[in-house]
């Protein structure tokens, strides 16, 4: 027996019909999307990669847990669940609930982040460097050099340059320049889903602690994060995922966490938190922006899933089997020789579009391109993370171009991944058909969710 395959941990007992629409229709659909994948109709997609957000299976327990939503206004008994599950998982005191990631980096940033403030990150993600921005604040980027280099098989490519780090706040303190807080994401999504080292972890708190300078962390991917700290680093292979969980988060001052991503949810978000002051403040613009701090724009029923979630999140077979579904579609890619970032990532398997397609130069948006042929060949939805997710304005940019293709948690089979790997493999080897594109539409911030193309 093949060893090599992990059975998924779960059952299927609920099934939703998918449908290939003819090539004909396919490339009507991508061309009135503006060669947007994020403009498609989802009916008209066969597989749909483009994000893990909020398109998770969620568990018959989950299930079950909708039906007991307590829609009381104030003090429900499903916020009392889903702060005790923070508590237990996360071991942070406080907790504020949001409607989703973005809301919990809205407040943050608010409530820390005042004009001229410099906020150290590890790359960055878009709505979290958005909302720094807004706040005033100006985003650096202290992540290590090879967070950008596609080709590097550097195992924690989420690490933050601790040289890079000092010496900006040394810089800053010599200006008079607050840095409200050291800003650090798990997993790095934008360098392909990389994790930090728990050893780099420390190294951070402890210029944390000796600047006073607090640590929140973007703990939208934690428990990817922590698995490849199992997997990957000396010390930790025997412990449990929990476990890591829970040191990394005793290393820091407080989290936000999309509750879309690793905690199996459609909706959902939240901010845990260690200072009492700090949880004050935030609490008063949640009722603001998001609503009551025991809802912040959710109903019960969406707490109560986003509670068994993430105590559903930390089981060891499930996050084992879902990292290892990932490396497997990888795997399957890299030995056809499809270029790809490497090592490959938690969430997903990042095409490297200046390799796949290196006729198309940066200024015709490789990527962008890639996604919609991936599209119009085989029904498979991804998503552009280069140029036209990375700039902002006019900014130089000559960073990564890449296609995401993002594996939902508990969605696709092996059978799905290998339709997925058939047709990227029969594309690349027409990979000179593909053509560039021009933009022709850019809304301000957030510019890839809306931005329209035509072939060139
Ligand atoms: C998705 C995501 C966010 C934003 O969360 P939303 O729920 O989409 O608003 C923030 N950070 C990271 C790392 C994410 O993956």
């Amino acid at each position: 027996m093949d060893k090599k395959i992990i059975p998924p941990p779960f059952k299927i007992k609920m099934v939703e019909a998918i449908r290939l629409i003819p090539r004909k229709e396919r490339e009507d659909a991508i061309r009135k999307a503006g060669f947007n994948t994020f403009e498609l109709k989802s009916e008209d997609v066969f597989i749909d990669l483009l994000t893990d957000s909020g398109t998770s299976a969620m568990s018959d327990n989950q299930w079950a847990g909708m039906m007991l939503g307590d829609e009381a206004y104030a003090g429900s008994k499903n916020f009392t669940n889903l702060k005790n599950a923070v508590n237990e998982v996360y071991e942070f005191p406080y907790v504020i609930p949001t409607h989703q990631g973005r809301g919990a980096e809205h407040i943050m940033s608010q409530a820390l982040i005042k004009k001229g403030d410099i906020v150290p990150n590890n790359l960055y993600f878009t709505t979290r460097r958005v909302h720094q921005e807004l706040a005033g604040g100006k985003w650096c980027d202290v992540s290590v050099k090879e967070a950008t280099e596609a080709q590097s098989t550097f195992l924690f490519k989420g690490n933050i340059d601790i040289r890079k780090l000092h010496a900006l706040i040394l810089k800053a303190r010599k200006e008079g320049v607050t840095i409200p807080y050291i800003s650090m994401e798990a997993c790095v999504n934008m360098a392909g889903g990389q994790p930090f080292s728990m050893g780099n972890l420390w190294d951070v708190r402890n210029i944390s602690l000796k600047y006073r300078i607090p640590l929140y962390l973007d703990a939208t991917r934690l428990v990817e994060n922590a698995y490849f700290i199992q997997q990957r680093e000396k010390g930790y292979w025997g412990c449990s995922i929990k476990e890591i969980v829970s040191q990394i988060c005793s290393l820091c001052d407080g989290i936000t966490v999309s509750a879309k991503k690793d905690a199996l949810v459609n909706i959902g978000g939240f901010i845990a938190l260690r200072d009492e002051n700090v949880f004050q403040k935030m609490r008063e613009l949640v009722v603001v922006w998001e609503g009551l701090h025991t809802y912040g724009g959710l109903a019960g029923r969406d707490l109560e899933a986003m509670a068994r979630g993430i105590y559903e999140m930390v089981d060891d077979d499930y996050i084992a089997h879902r990292v290892k579904q990932v490396e497997a579609l990888g795997g399957r890619l890299e030995k056809s020789g499809i270029p790809i970032v490497t090592p490959i990532g938690g969430h997903a398997v990042f095409l490297d579009a200046k390799r796949f397609v290196s006729h198309v130069p940066q200024k015709a948006f490789p990527a962008q391109a890639l996604a919609a042929a991936i599209y119009v060949e085989s029904g498979v939805r991804t998503m552009e993370r280069g140029i036209v997710s990375g700039q902002h304005g006019n900014e130089p940019y000559d960073g990564l171009e890449l296609v995401r293709l993002t594996i939902p948690r508990r969605v696709y089979t092996r059978e799905h991944l290998d339709y997925v790997a058939d047709g990227i493999i029969a594309l690349y080897k027409k990979r000179g058909t593909i053509r560039g594109l021009k933009m022709i539409y850019a809304p301000k911030t957030l510019r890839f969710f809306q931005a329209r193309f035509e072939e060139l």
